[in-house]
């Protein structure tokens, strides 16, 4: 670019708009990126989350505690949660699905959920950390899609955990359209060394 015609005439005003929606695009993709990327929930140091100060766990439900099409925990999952239980944690289930399919599954565990929870709009996370009376730095997000779990736990400043999904075979067709963004980011961020994928 010639020097001179930087910042003047129509081409400085291109080149503007151009810096703008590049410095947008890096900031919100920055915004997909979780702190932790793990294969299953079972690999989360829950320990160390505690000691960090780590007090309560919004988790998804769907492709996260189990495939989309399981209707009741797994017993390593109830190990789990006990696990969690036994350490002190709070946890509430969070989740875009609905009443029927959320309630069925979190009911019979005794832990708190919210349905329909337009994630990653911030409404619901900011509930979740009200019924567990807790701060964003008290609190992580644990989920399987960036675009909902990771994105809206992100925006709020809370920590952020993306799991592997279970099963991808039983998805509905908007969460195959979140998946196939991303890929799209995952790749640009690959490209840009935002993001090393551990072992895929
Ligand atoms: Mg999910």
């Amino acid at each position: 670019m010639l020097p001179f015609l930087q910042g003047s005439g129509i081409y400085g005003i291109v080149c503007r708009i151009y810096g703008i929606a590049k410095e947008y695009e890096r900031r919100l993709l920055k915004k997909l990126i979780p702190q932790k990327s793990v294969r299953s929930i079972y690999e989360i140091d829950v320990q160390a989350l505690w000691q960090s100060g780590v007090r309560g766990i919004i988790t998804d439900l769907d492709n996260t505690l189990v495939g989309a099409k399981h209707r009741q925990a797994t017993p390593e999952l109830l190990e789990w949660l006990k696990r969690l239980k036994t350490i002190g944690f709070q946890v509430v289930i969070v989740s875009n699905n609905n009443r029927m399919r959320v309630s069925t599954f979190s009911e019979p565990l005794s832990i708190p959920y919210i349905f329909r929870a337009r994630k990653p709009g911030n409404a619901a996370f900011r509930k979740a950390m009200a019924m567990m009376s807790l701060a964003p730095n008290q609190t992580v997000v644990i989920g399987d899609q960036m675009l909902t779990d990771v994105l809206g736990g992100n925006r709020l400043g809370l920590y952020t955990i993306l799991v592997r999904p279970i099963d991808l075979g039983d998805e509905g067709f908007f969460t195959r359209i979140n998946r196939l963004i991303e890929r799209i980011a995952l790749s640009w961020m690959k490209r840009r060394g935002l993001m090393g994928w551990e072992d895929s």
